[in-house]
């Protein structure tokens, strides 16, 4: 009876474990192979004190003139994961976004979670069109949304010409929260080496901190010699521009 009882539960932990194996495959083949096939962007490894700023959910008509503002002042240059929908309402700041100097990238039209297939190409089809529509230049990185994805949406993306981009694991501000400024720049100045990409949001909600929590970050960083350059450049892609 107790033998019994063993090799049942033997065989519930293999069928199990075989199961989850099978699945976490099925979901996500990794880090280390996404880097390898260079579908998937962290961060990237370099002597070079270079770091790409990155900012999700926007247009918003407050916060995100502010942001660029911001970044005028300090010479840097980010990288901007737009939603599609905020896009066509704000084109007057995607087009400035542009002109300036940023890299506009797609983070879906509606914001869906975990949109896959169809829906999601439609979702990046459009969102790149109504960019292409304001500034001339259709984005070739794409964000996933809360950066969850899976095998399937990545060969979506890579299929319809884009590369995935998350951001460094250690530098999530989590400032969509509002955790408090101090602790975003306490994150980001402790946590910044050269080639990390740096999540803020600039729409979505209320983003007081992350802008006062720039006002501190900025200046510091650029007196440690870093500098601010967008994803495509971090990549040592510096010709991502198609003129109008
Ligand atoms: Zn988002």
């Amino acid at each position: 009876m107790k033998r019994n009882n063993i090799i049942f539960l033997t065989v519930c932990v293999l069928v199990i474990s075989i199961f989850y194996a099978g699945f976490s495959n099925a979901a996500d083949k990794g880090r280390n192979y996404y880097e390898q096939t260079g579908q998937v962007l962290w961060d990237i490894q370099t002597e070079e004190k270079v770091i790409a700023l990155t900012f999700d959910d926007g247009p918003d008509p407050r916060y995100t003139p502010e942001i660029l503002d911001l970044l005028e002042k300090y010479d840097a240059k980010a990288t901007f994961f737009v939603l599609g929908r905020s896009a066509e309402k704000y084109p007057k700041i995607i087009e400035r976004a542009y002109d300036e100097g940023h890299e506009l990238a797609n983070h879906t039209y509606s914001h869906p979670f975990k949109a896959k297939g169809h829906k999601l190409e439609e979702e990046l089809r459009k969102t790149n069109e109504i960019i292409r529509g304001i500034t001339g230049f259709a984005p070739v990185l794409f964000r996933p949304v809360g950066g969850i994805y899976t095998d399937e949406m990545i060969n979506t993306a890579q299929k319809n010409g884009f590369k995935v981009v998350i951001w460094s694991w250690h530098l999530d501000t989590q400032d969509w929260k509002s955790p408090g400024v101090r602790r975003i720049v306490r994150k980001v100045l402790n946590g910044t080496t050269p080639g990390d990409v740096i999540l803020f949001h600039d729409g979505g909600g209320n983003r007081t901190q992350t802008i006062k929590a720039l006002e501190q970050i900025l200046p510091v960083l650029q007196k440690q010699g870093y500098k601010f350059v967008t994803i495509s450049e971090l990549m040592g892609d510096i010709s991502p521009r198609i003129k109008k």
